[in-house]
C-alpha cells in the first residue's frame, strides 16, 4: 500500500526520546544523577511498532543519551530502519528558554557531536525539552542550518498540566521558579496551528511545525492524552482521536503527531513513573492503542517523518504564513519579561509565544 496517495494531506510522527532520568529530573527526583535509562527496553520496542504499522518517524534525541550510547550502541538501529534522527537538547532542561546564548549554543553542538558519533546523523532538525523555546535558540538553529523547529504546542491546557504536576512531583520552592513555565500559558492556545516560517533577519528564515492540537477546541490529540483517557473511558478515547484527525484531514490540515516512550512502557518497564498518566495500562494494551492509531493516521494521511514534511512544505513556501519572534522570551537577561514587537513590525501572530512545555510528559 502507497503512502503518497496524493488527495491526503501530508502528516508527520514523531517521538521525543526521552529517557527515565530526565523525567526524574524534571521532577526533582535526586537519583536522576545516575542516569536510570530504559532506552535498551523501548527502543526495539519502537522499531518493532513502526515496523508493523509500516510508517518512518523522526525521534528528537537528547544528547546525554547519545553520548553515552557511544558504548551502548542502542540508537544506531533508529537511522538504520530508515527513521529521522532529530536533537532533543544535551541535558533535556524544560527551563532552556532561559539559558544564555553561549550555553544554547554548547546544548546544540554537543548533542550534534554525539548523534554524529553514535548514529552518523547530523541533525536538521530541533524540538526544546518541555516544548521550551527562545528567541536566541531559535536564530542559533537558523545560524547552525537547521531546517526546521518543532517546538510548539498551540493549546490552552498547559496551566491544568502544571497543576497536575507541581501535586504529584516533590518540588522545592526554587524547583517550582524554575519551573514556573512547565507546561506554558492559556495564551499558546492562540498560537498557529499550521506549519509557519520563522522571519529571523539577519539570521535567516526557519520553518516551525508545531505539535498538532484539534482545530477549535485547541486540545492536545497526541498519544500521551490519548493513552490517558484511554485508561479511564477506552470509547471515548478513541473517539477524540477519530475526531480529531477528521477534522484535521476535513480542514485540510496535515497534522504533526507527537509520541513518547510511555506510550509504549508498562508501569515494570519504568519504575519510579507510576504516577505518570496512562501508567495503569499495560504495555501490552499501549503497543495496540498506538498500533491503531499509527494505521488511522496512514489511512488518512500521508503519514512522513518530521524532516520530510518539512522537505515539502518548504517545496511551497509561499503558501507558509511569516512570523517574527518578538513575542518569544529573550534568554536569562529577560527571563520572565517580554520585549515588545518593535514599532513597525506586523501585529503579533496568533502567537509563538512564551515558554511553555507540553502536557504529559515531556
Ligand atoms: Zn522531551
Amino acid at each position: 500500500m502507497t503512502l503518497l496517495s496524493p488527495g491526503r494531506p501530508v502528516a508527520s510522527l514523531s517521538l521525543d526520546l526521552d529517557n527515565l532520568w530526565s523525567y526524574k529530573k524534571t521532577r526533582g527526583d535526586p537519583d536522576w544523577v545516575s542516569l536510570p535509562s530504559y532506552l535498551p527496553v523501548v527502543v526495539p520496542r519502537l522499531l518493532d511498532v513502526f515496523g508493523a504499522a509500516e510508517v518512518t518517524a523522526t525521534v528528537f534525541v537528547v544528547g546525554t543519551d547519545a553520548d553515552r550510547d557511544r558504548d551502548e550502541g542502542v540508537l544506531a538501529a533508529i537511522p538504520a530502519a530508515g527513521h529521522e534522527v532529530a536533537n532533543h537538547s544535551f541535558s533535556h532542561e524544560p527551563w532552556l528558554h532561559l539559558y544564555e546564548p553561549g550555553r544554547l549554543v554548547e546544548e546544540l553542538a554537543r548533542t550534534e557531536e554525539a548523534l554524529v558519533a553514535t548514529t552518523g546523523v547530523h541533525p536538521t532538525g530541533f524540538r526544546g525539552p518541555g516544548y521550551s523555546l527562545s528567541e536566541p535558540l531559535l536564530r542559533e538553529l537558523a545560524r547552525r542550518g537547521y531546517v526546521y523547529d518543532a517546538s510548539t504546542l498551540p493549546t490552552w491546557i498547559g496551566p491544568l498540566a502544571r497543576a497536575y504536576y507541581f501535586r504529584s512531583a516533590g518540588l522545592s520552592a526554587e524547583d517550582r521558579r524554575q519551573r514556573s513555565a512547565l507546561f506554558g500559558s492559556a495564551r499558546d492556545g492562540l498560537r498557529p496551528l499550521a506549519p509557519y516560517t520563522w522571519d529571523l533577519g539577519t539570521d535567516g528564515r526557519l520553518l516551525e511545525i508545531p505539535v498538532t492540537t484539534a482545530p477549535v477546541s485547541r486540545i492536545p490529540f497526541h498519544l500521551s492524552y490519548v493513552l490517558h483517557l484511554y485508561g479511564i473511558a477506552p470509547r471515548l478515547a478513541w473517539g477524540w482521536f477519530d475526531a480529531a484527525t477528521r477534522l484535521c484531514r476535513r480542514t485540510g490540515l496535515g497534522p504533526s503527531v507527537l509520541l513518547h516512550p510511555l506510550d509504549l512502557l508498562g508501569a515494570d518497564d519504568a519504575p519510579g513513573l507510576e504516577f505518570f498518566p496512562g501508567m495503569t495500562l499495560t504495555a501490552s494494551a499501549k503497543v495496540a492503542v498506538v498500533g491503531r492509531a499509527l494505521r488511522l493516521l496512514r489511512e488518512r494521511f500521508t503519514l512522513v517523518p518530521v524532516g520530510e514534511h518539512a522537505r515539502r512544505l518548504l517545496s511551497a513556501p509561499a503558501s507558509l504564513s511569516v512570523h517574527g519572534p518578538g513575542q518569544l522570551p529573550h534568554g536569562a537577561e529577560a527571563a520572565g519579561r517580554r520585549r515588545p514587537p518593535p514599532a513597525g513590525a506586523r501585529p503579533a501572530p496568533p502567537s509563538p509565544g512564551a515558554p511553555r512545555a507540553p502536557g504529559p510528559p515531556g
